[in-house]
């Protein structure tokens, strides 16, 4: 039996995990939940995945998941992030799946990392940020590292015998890109658009946050540094390519001319599927892609001109840690401020590279608490520019 704790259980992952999971109830059990607001959704998946543990972010969030349980009884709560890790690192977990979106899921995958947890990562900004260090911290604490990212599956899938090693084979990498819903939108119009435009994502349907990164091509830039950093890649042998149709998520081109792909209907169980059963395979609840009725496939390159945000991440990873810590907390600022009002849509891109480029001249961080002090001072700088732009 594996035991699984959920990190983000209400989002748009975690939701996708729990289907999943529901799929298999004598394979798998749901040993704890987290989530951040929205305490009725989580009574709700206390009533149905019966969870012995939950953590919350405080005792007035205990007090609201009392009250929306009701009758039900309450399972042993973790409070705070030191709750997070706690249910990252408990004893009887054999799986993390590490679905809280941004830097405030970076200490609870280090906690499942050092307890030596088989971690399903979709968290892709806490490895942005923490790079080498957070891989260090799995490779010390004997924990393993499966992306639940779709792209990064398909990659894992697709890399020399399916066990996500790079070897001299390969010659590079590509992520598909579905360019989002400004994919054909005068740019010059970019600036007027609302949250709400940049939260209606043509082919998946997921979290506020990323779904904005996928409108500013960030979430691509991400994905560019995790699969350089998860595959230790140079950044010159991860390609992007626009693939409006989502129906390929990675392709892996190896010395012989050969280009390997991976296809599926757009759907997070399917990655999430694969990394909870690895090596073997269970049903994820998503039909089969017909290939008689399949639209036609298209591909194109990447609009960096008019969706910088691709290049500033190049421009990260190849500048180093700092420069990635930098990325990701002003865009986290940048993408709040956007969500909030108080910033443009064409200014998010405005931000991230200020903030970058800034960042060339900071130390190159030696540890993770090095990590989230670059991180406290990107956002304090990132929140300085938002309020004199
Ligand atoms: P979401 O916004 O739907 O859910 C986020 C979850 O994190 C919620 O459960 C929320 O309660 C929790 N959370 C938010 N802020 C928190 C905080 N400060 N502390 C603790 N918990 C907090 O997001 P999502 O779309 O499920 O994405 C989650 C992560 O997975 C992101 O890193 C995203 O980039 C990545 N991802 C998502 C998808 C997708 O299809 N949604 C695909 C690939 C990768
Ligand atoms: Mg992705």
């Amino acid at each position: 039996m594996k035991q699984v704790v959920v990190l983000g259980a209400t989002g748009s992952v975690g939701q996708s995990t729990l289907d999943v999971l529901a799929l298999h109830p004598n394979d798998y059990t749901v040993l704890g939940l987290s989530a951040h607001s929205r305490m009725a959704e989580l009574a709700d998946l206390v009533r149905l995945h019966k969870p012995s543990y939950v953590a919350v972010p405080n005792a007035e969030a205990v007090q609201d998941l009392k009250h929306a349980l009701g009758a039900t009884p309450l399972p042993t709560v973790l409070l705070g992030e030191e709750g997070l890790c706690q249910l990252a690192a408990l004893q009887q977990a054999t799986h993390v799946v590490a679905a809280i979106v941004g830097a405030a899921g970076l200490p609870s995958c280090i906690a499942a990392a050092q307890a030596g947890k088989t971690i399903l990562l979709a968290n892709k900004e806490a490895l942005v940020m923490a790079g080498s260090f957070f891989l260090q911290a799995v490779k010390d604490g004997g924990a393993t590292l499966l992306p639940l990212d779709s792209e990064h599956n398909a990659l894992f899938q697709c890399l020399p015998a399916g066990q996500g090693k790079i070897d001299a084979s390969v010659r590079r990498v590509w992520l598909t890109a579905s360019g989002g819903p400004f994919l054909k939108r005068d740019a010059a119009t970019l600036h007027s658009v609302t949250p709400d435009e940049a939260c209606k994502h043509p082919k998946w349907s997921m979290g506020r946050k990323i779904s904005v990164d996928s409108a500013t091509l960030m979430n691509k830039g991400l994905e560019v540094i995790e699969a350089a950093l998860m595959y230790g890649l140079l950044a010159e042998r991860v390609k992007v390519a626009i693939h409006p149709q989502s129906t390929i998520h990675a392709l892996v081109q190896y010395v012989d001319g050969s280009l390997l792909a991976h296809l599926s209907h757009p759907d997070m169980r399917v990655p999430i599927a694969q990394a909870l059963a690895y090596p073997q395979r269970i049903e994820s609840g998503v039909p089969d892609l017909d290939m008689t009725v399949l639209e036609s496939l298209s591909f194109a390159a990447p609009d960096v001109a008019h969706f910088p945000c691709l290049a500033l991440a190049y421009q990260a990873l190849r500048l180093g840690q700092h420069g990635c810590i930098a990325l990701n907390a002003a865009n986290e600022v940048a993408v709040e401020a956007f969500l909030n009002g108080s910033l443009l849509f064409s200014q998010i891109p405005v931000v991230v590279k200020h903030v970058l480029e800034t960042s060339d001249a900071w130390i190159t961080p030696s540890n993770i608490e090095d990590v989230y002090v670059l991180d406290r001072q990107a956002r304090a700088l990132a929140e300085l520019l938002i309020r004199s732009l």
